[in-house]
């Protein structure tokens, strides 16, 4: 292969041509470790951030809009729209089901924007064989105890579903090893300044600059490494 200033438009040997400029970040959690609170945070300070907003079968809370929050459905249309292949991923967690639309994912990479999903640890297995470079950020409690008095201080779920929540707290966590960074949410500006620092050190990666700044780059005469 060539070097030449034009190497860029060469498909065969140039690995980030196609490539998206925008970036896919995964939050995953145990249920009350603080992830949408920091996750609403986030996206308060960085518009460019768009949230991907989850089908559920779950019953809303209080104060949670459809559209907003989640697509509130039934089983029986979760699992059409499943059979339909609409989602880019899905997963049961706590006895509701959970998924990601494939449609609105593909639409915003196409168009260049970061987006970023509240996924559990299934999801952002199953979404990291389709987008390689996603990032996966694992939000960790302090210590199980302020897991506890944290998911009881949010009222927001029955006696019954917190007890469940806390019992799978364990084994979601046993996966934060997959994941590429752990912030663990003390103190929370501090967690949410980590989380601002991952979103900027992730866009400052080669494949991302380089697709958002291809002509830069052809111009430069930066050599790309062999494709695979
Ligand atoms: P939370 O744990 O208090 O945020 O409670 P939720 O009921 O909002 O979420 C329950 C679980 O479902 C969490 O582990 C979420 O990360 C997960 N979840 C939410 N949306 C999705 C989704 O679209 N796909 C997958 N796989 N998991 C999701
Ligand atoms: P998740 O989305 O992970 O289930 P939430 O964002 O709903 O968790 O947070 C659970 C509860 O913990 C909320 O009441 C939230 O206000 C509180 N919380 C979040 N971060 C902190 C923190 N660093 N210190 C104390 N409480 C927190
Ligand atoms: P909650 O019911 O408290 O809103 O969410 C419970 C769990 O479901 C959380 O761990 C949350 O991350 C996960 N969850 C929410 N939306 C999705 C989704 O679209 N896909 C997957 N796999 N998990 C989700």
């Amino acid at each position: 292969p060539t070097h030449e200033s034009n190497a860029a438009h060469s498909a065969p040997h140039n690995p980030y041509a196609g490539a998206y400029p925008g970036n896919l970040f995964m939050v995953v959690a145990p249920s009350g470790a603080g992830k949408s609170t920091l996750v609403n945070a986030l996206l308060a300070r960085d518009p460019a951030i768009r949230l991907s907003i989850s089908y559920t079968t779950r019953k809303p809370r209080p104060g949670e809009q459809d559209g907003q929050h989640y697509h509130f459905t039934t089983v029986e249309d979760f699992l059409e729209r499943h059979g339909r292949g609409e989602f880019l991923e899905s997963a049961e967690v706590h006895g509701n089901y959970y998924a990601t639309s494939r449609l609105w994912i593909e639409q915003q990479m196409k168009s260049g924007h970061d987006v970023l999903l509240e996924i559990d640890w299934q999801g952002a297995q199953q979404v990291k064989k389709r987008f390689r470079n996603a990032v996966e950020i694992f939000i960790l409690p302090p210590s199980l105890a302020a897991l506890e008095e944290r998911l009881k201080k949010r009222g927001q779920d029955e006696p019954n579903v917190i007890t469940r929540r806390l019992l799978a707290a364990g084994s979601e966590i046993a996966h934060a090893a997959e994941s590429e960074y752990v912030i663990i949410n003390e103190h929370f500006e501090r967690a949410l300044a980590e989380l601002q620092c991952v979103v900027d050190a992730t866009r400052l990666r080669f494949a991302s600059q380089y697709a958002r700044h291809t002509q830069l780059f052809v111009e430069l005469g930066i050599h790309l490494p062999h494709a695979e």
